[in-house]
């Protein structure tokens, strides 16, 4: 909540719902944090008492939303053994950077999709380091040998040793195990649930072809998770993997790199998202970091991701951004999604809706954010120069000049200059 009113302008607006740009424009925030006017400043209503004004050159735009990080892992993947040696500390701080560096890139929204405890998560919610708004997922549920269950060679239990790091997993296996697990991850406050549905890249034991859970056991996690008005997002890139989450009514298809043109027309039908997370194929680093076996496999889905995104446009589905951020990216390069997505046919406008208003609705927040106009919370940013000219200038923080949150101002890079 901002004390002050508050009027920001820039060279042009686009307003995350896919309307042409406005020029010379601007948005006025109540001393509540909402959005209370955006248009032409030829417009701009009488400003009340007291208010604050912020103009500059460039492009306003609504807070940019990653419906996919793991904030628990730094970037690069999860190296689970390098995570053991990190005193709590070092831990808890590295995540606060993350935090910070996401929302210095633009980024006022994430959901966290798996990995970040729920003590952990407070860190966001607290105000205890700038960090976008979090909705978090706490852990991803999997079957045993799934996507999200780590054995480790040695043969070592790491339950106990992960619980105090607040690095959250759930291996779950049956319709009635995975309906106590998801009542379990909503106790403990999970705003969204993560499921597996397919095996995973970087998984020892299961491959993204195999299919995670059963159609039954994805069908309980789906009901469990209505009863609280919960979304399921569902980790799937193997064809049979889609179609289950799709039979079973997941909200959002993560990856989904094997869809096929018949799951892609009742994905549209049904409302379900597809969050193709272009970043994290394509920007996959260091096989050397991440393992030969891992390397090979993201080179081989990354064409068929980018295939996924045609049919997928031309089904109609709705395509929204997420970046894998932390098992591919570092922190605070989500934008670059932007860009992925312009190369796999997106225009860079409908590049900006997928990243705005339809994350916002990935998020079940359509209502409060990722547009705009009157009546949203005052999320938003100023990017210099035009994004629908050079999409790519997203993808640098540098280039991210002020970021407003619920009509506060948490970045403003251009006064920090003049001081
Ligand atoms: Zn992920």
């Amino acid at each position: 909540m901002s004390d002050k009113p508050l009027l920001i302008s820039a060279g042009q607006l686009v307003d995350g719902r896919g309307g042409a740009p406005v020029a010379d424009a601007g948005v006025l925030v109540d001393a509540t944090g909402m959005i209370s006017w955006a248009g032409p400043m030829a417009q701009v209503p009488h400003l009340p008492d007291g208010c604050q004004r912020v103009a500059l050159p460039g492009t306003l735009l609504p807070g940019f939303i990653d419906t996919h990080v793991h904030f628990a892992v730094p970037g690069g993947g999860l190296q689970v053994g390098k995570l053991l040696l990190q005193p709590p500390p070092v831990r808890v701080l590295q995540i606060a950077a993350s935090m910070a560096a996401t929302v210095q890139a633009g980024v006022t929204t994430v959901r966290d999709l798996g990995f970040l405890g729920p003590k952990l998560a407070m860190m966001a919610s607290t105000g205890a380091t700038p960090a976008p708004r979090l909705l978090n997922a706490i852990a991803m549920l999997s079957p045993t040998g799934g996507h999200g269950d780590f054995p480790l060679p040695a043969g070592v239990d790491l339950t106990d040793l992960f619980h105090l790091l607040d690095l959250t997993m759930s291996v779950a296996d049956g319709p009635d195990e995975v309906t106590k697990h998801t009542r379990q991850l909503m106790r403990d406050g999970a705003q969204v649930i993560k499921v597996a549905a397919t095996g995973g890249v970087s998984t020892p034991a299961d491959g993204p072809d195999d299919v995670g859970f059963s159609l039954a056991e994805l069908g309980a996690v789906v009901e469990t998770a209505s009863t609280r008005g919960r979304n399921v997002a569902a980790h799937a890139i193997g064809t049979q993997g889609i179609a289950n989450a799709v039979e079973a009514g997941v909200h959002s298809v993560e990856h989904g790199s094997g869809l096929t043109p018949e799951l892609a027309e009742r994905m549209a039908e049904q409302g379900t998202f597809l969050v193709p997370t272009l970043t994290v194929l394509n920007e996959t680093g260091d096989p050397a970091v991440m393992g030969q076996h891992a390397y090979q496999t993201a080179r081989r889905w990354r064409q068929a991701a980018g295939e996924a995104v045609a049919m997928a446009v031309k089904a109609g589905v709705r395509i929204a951004t997420g970046t894998d951020a932390g098992l591919g990216i570092t922190h605070g390069q989500n934008l670059i999604e932007l860009a992925h997505l312009v190369s796999a046919g997106l225009s860079p406008m409908d590049a900006i809706v997928a990243g705005t208003a339809a994350a916002a609705d990935v998020c079940g927040l359509g209502d409060q954010i990722g547009t705009l106009e009157p009546g949203k919370r005052a999320d938003l940013i100023v990017a210099v120069g035009d994004p629908l000219d050079d999409v790519k200038l997203l993808a640098d923080a540098g280039n991210i000049t002020l970021v407003v949150q619920d009509g506060r101002i948490v970045k403003h890079s251009m006064e920090t200059i003049q001081r």
